[in-house]
């Protein structure tokens, strides 16, 4: 039997593009179908993420003409990760495959096709990865490959350069909706899911229409966000840190209490503010990384939905 496959593909004020990109996903179904590769009921499933402009009004007509389009709207802007997750977890039960990738046409959709081959030999989760980012602005470059450091700095299980183009099985998604988190880093987290893997290499594009939805401060929000959501690492830092401090400190009194016996402690005025600055500030920092993980707990501990579906294009999941 052939695989359906579901592509997911998230979208947030896209009107530029959609129109463009919409045709390229229904052609490379198409062709994947006709060379007997998925099934034909595969389907391109789009996520509206709150958009403001004519985006659900495009994706509404897409599904309209043609039924290999579907649509889904969440009822608010959440951000890239909690549409993405939406799309897969209403698709999970309907599909054998699904594959998420961008709307802006700058993941090459050619890739799929060795994904599913990569499906088709037992693989149940497909990463793919970027092989260059010379289309990508300086800027874009040096902060994205500086935040791919970090994450693995922090020990954080990620895949070089993988954003979130991949394949994964709906196997792999049964299994993945055990995971109850509600800050969401998904790079990062289907690796924790484990079952056999691999990566796909492809060449990315420049956007083909419209802005970046990903500003630098989504960005760093991202990377404090994975960092702090998959690694306990910087807690660990702190105490080792606070370690070194306590022993530099211990160090101090030891000559405090020499240069008090020496008579000389008129003269410490300027040593001791510096002192009490630096612990003022590493108790600071220390207070900012627990308030950080703190905050996590508290979000996690309220459950609240990770997304929450507005409308369809089609019936849901569960009346078919
Ligand atoms: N996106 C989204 N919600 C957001 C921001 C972005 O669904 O709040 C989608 C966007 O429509 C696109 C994908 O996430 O399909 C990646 O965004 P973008 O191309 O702007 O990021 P970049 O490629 O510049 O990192
Ligand atoms: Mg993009």
């Amino acid at each position: 039997m052939l695989p359906v496959l579901y592509i997911v593909i998230p979208c947030y004020n896209e009107e530029e593009v959609l129109p463009i990109t919409a045709p390229q996903f229904l052609a490379k179904l198409q062709q994947l179908a006709a060379e007997g590769k998925i099934a034909e009921k595969s389907r391109i499933l789009f996520v509206d993420d709150g958009s403001r402009d004519k985006t659900w009004e495009i994706i509404s007509r897409l599904a309209a003409e043609d039924t290999h389009f579907l649509g889904i709207r969440q009822s608010r802007n959440r951000g890239h990760q909690n549409a993405v997750l939406a799309g897969l977890m209403e698709a999970k039960d309907v599909c054998d495959i699904t594959i998420s990738i961008d709307c802006d046409g700058q993941d090459d959709v050619n890739a799929m096709d060795e994904m599913v081959d990569c499906w088709h030999d037992g693989c149940h989760i497909v990463y793919g990865v970027r092989r260059n980012r010379e289309t990508d602005t300086f800027f874009k470059r040096t902060t994205a490959q500086g935040f791919y450091k970090l994450l693995r700095f922090f020990g954080v299980e990620s895949v070089y350069n993988h954003a979130d183009y991949r394949l994964v099985s709906s196997q792999a998604l049964q299994a993945f909706s055990e995971f109850r988190e509600v800050n969401l880093f998904l790079r990062g987290m289907f690796p924790l899911v484990g079952f056999k893997s691999t990566s796909v290499y492809y060449d990315r594009q420049e956007r083909l229409a419209g802005e970046s939805k990903y500003p630098l401060s989504k960005m760093l929000n991202l990377a404090i966000d994975g960092i702090t959501s998959l690694s306990v690492k910087p807690l660990r830092m702190i105490t080792m840190l606070g370690f070194f401090v306590a022993a530099i400190s211990f160090l101090g009194v030891l000559w405090s209490i020499v240069q008090h016996i020496r008579g000389m402690t008129v003269a410490g005025w300027a040593s001791m503010t510096c002192i009490i600055c630096f612990v003022a500030g590493v108790q600071l920092v220390g207070i900012g990384v627990l308030g950080e993980y703190i905050g996590k707990i508290y979000l996690e501990v309220k459950g609240r939905p990770r997304y929450i579906i507005s409308e369809r294009t089609h019936r849901e999941v569960s009346e078919e």
